[in-house]
Order: structure tokens, then sequence, then C-alpha cells
């Protein structure tokens, strides 16, 4: 079987539709079968598994997606792709593609409609780079009925997901992951995988929801401006950060600095030295005060 991802079949594919990549929506279209092989044999996908993916391009992961998942269920905003995927996929009846941006989508909904017959469900996707983070943080905020993801990115947003404390990548958007999931890295993907080749490296990253949470917040949005105020300046220290933070004049300097000594965190720390549970005490201590 010739698969979609290879560079014969992607061009002809290309060439019978006369297809055109548009740069702005990130279309690298995979070309190598291998690398998608292993990811899908990674994401541990069976015949009880509901796939969704994000940007199925002409179809290259979604045909390996289909054979292996129950249903598969990808939205790709590119209207000129949704004729080129009935032809490529006519194949396989358990594929629904939706015509909609990602990001506008009630995915609920979908999901609902669609894959509540399976009985996990999973994001399988080579996410388009420049929405990378809207889309992932979008899935989490949403509390869907998500098991896993494994996603394919660019490798300097993946190591910004997975970072830990104290490196350079760990900031806001490491805690909102860790809050959410566990996250690893899984592997480097080389440029030649891909038509046209992307400027940039990728990587592919897993992240497992956590079914309980590793910290207790009632209210998500608050805490995450604690955490991403205590990034606004990367070296600065805490209590300057929040003093810009709280620039309203809701709170004195020292307030602040009173609120992160019954938090039992010293303010002359950085961000980037703070663990996940340090923000939950932060975050307890500020809410008592009235955020
Ligand atoms: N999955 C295909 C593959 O691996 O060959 C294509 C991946 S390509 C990196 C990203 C895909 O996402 C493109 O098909 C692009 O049109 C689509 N896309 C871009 N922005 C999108 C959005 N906001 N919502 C849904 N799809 C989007």
């Amino acid at each position: 079987m010739k698969y979609i991802a290879s560079v014969g079949k992607t061009k002809e594919i290309l060439n019978k539709h006369r297809f055109s990549f548009k740069k702005s929506l990130g279309q690298n279209f995979l070309i190598d079968s291998n690398v998608i092989k292993e990811v899908v044999y990674k994401a541990d996908i069976d015949k009880n598994t509901g796939v969704i993916e994000v940007g199925p391009g002409i179809g290259s992961l979604t045909e390996h997606l289909a054979i292996h998942a129950k249903k598969v269920l990808a939205f790709e905003i590119d209207q000129r792709l949704i004729p080129v995927l009935d032809d490529t996929l006519s194949a396989y009846d358990n594929v629904t593609v939706i015509n909609q941006d990602i990001l506008e989508a009630d995915v609920s909904q979908y999901i609902q409609e669609h894959l509540s017959d399976c009985d996990d469900i999973v994001v399988v996707a080579n996410l388009p780079y420049y929405i990378t983070t809207p889309i992932i943080l979008n899935f989490l905020n949403a509390n869907l009925p998500i098991s896993r993801y494994y996603v394919m990115m660019q490798k300097e947003v993946g190591e910004r997901i997975s970072a830990k404390p104290n490196t350079k990548a760990y900031g806001s958007l490491s805690i909102a992951i860790d809050y959410y999931t566990e996250a690893k890295t899984v592997q480097n993907v080389p440029k030649t995988v891909f038509m046209p080749p992307p400027n940039v490296d990728s990587i592919i990253v897993e992240l497992k929801t956590r079914s309980e949470k590793k910290v207790e917040v009632d209210d998500e949005e608050s805490f995450f401006k604690l955490t991403r105020g205590a990034f606004l300046h990367r070296r600065k220290t805490i209590l300057n950060n929040y003093q810009s933070l709280f620039m309203d004049g809701k709170k004195k300097k020292d307030e602040i600095r009173a609120l992160f000594s019954a938090a039992d965190i010293e303010p002359s720390r950085r961000g980037e030295s703070l663990s996940l549970e340090d923000y939950q005490k932060i975050y307890h201590a500020f809410k008592e005060s009235d955020l």
C-alpha cells in the first residue's frame, strides 16, 4: 500500500488538486510514514479509541489514525483541503472532517456528537505551529474528556511546555501545562520529513491529563493571572513583578510583601525558581486578601 505520507503520493495529490501551500496556515505536510507509524504506536491507539486531529492537511497522519482507531474527528480550517480529504480518505468511513478553525470550534459538542461511543479519547496532531500554545491551552481549559495528547510542534515550544523549574525554558506556560497534565518530550523530528521543510526544528510532546490535579485551585483564571504575573520581567523578583501586576494600586508593596510572608515564600525569589506547589501557596495567600 502506498501511503499518503510519501514524497511520490504527496506530489501526486498536490498536482491532481492543484494545491499550493499556505505558509500563513502553517502548512508543512508529513511525507514520512515511519514517523507517523511511531506516533500512532506510542499514542497507543486501538479500535476503542476516538482520535481528535487538528489540521489533517491532505490526510497523511489521518490515514494511519483511521486504520488504527475507532473514529477520527479532524478539524481543518482550509476550505481548499476539504475536497482533497474527501478524495484521499475515501476508503475510510470512520473519519469526520469539520471545516472550522479549531480555536472557534465547540469541541465538547463535537465530541458528544461523534465520539461518545469511544472508550478513550486522544488528541494526535502535527499542529499548525503558529498557534500551538492557544490550541493546547484551549483544549486544557475546556476540561474535555481527553486522556492524552500526542502532538508535534516547534521544538522550542515543546521544551517550554515540558520545562522544570530553574531552567531557561520554564515559565507560565510550563506551569499551566503542569497544572493540567504530565508532560514529556518524546522525540525530535527532522525537518526532512515535511514538505515543504519548516524553518524551525520539531519535537513530539506527550501530555497525559491528570485525573487528579496536583494542586487545588478554585479560580483558575486568577491563579494563572498570578503565575503569568511572576514572569512579567524574567530577571525581576516576584515582589517587583507583583508590584507591576497590581499597578492599579489595589495592593501596595508592603501588603504584597506580607502576603508572600504568609505564603512562606521569599519575595526576593524569581518566578522561574517556583514550583506549581509554590504558586498554589501564593495563590491561597493572595486570594484571602481579595485578588
Ligand atoms: N496533519 C497534516 C500532516 O501532518 O501532514 C498537516 C499538518 S500542517 C503542520 C497543519 C495543518 O493545520 C494544515 O493543514 C493547516 O491548514 C491546518 N490549520 C491551520 N490553522 C488551523 C486552525 N486554526 N484550525 C484548524 N486547522 C488549522
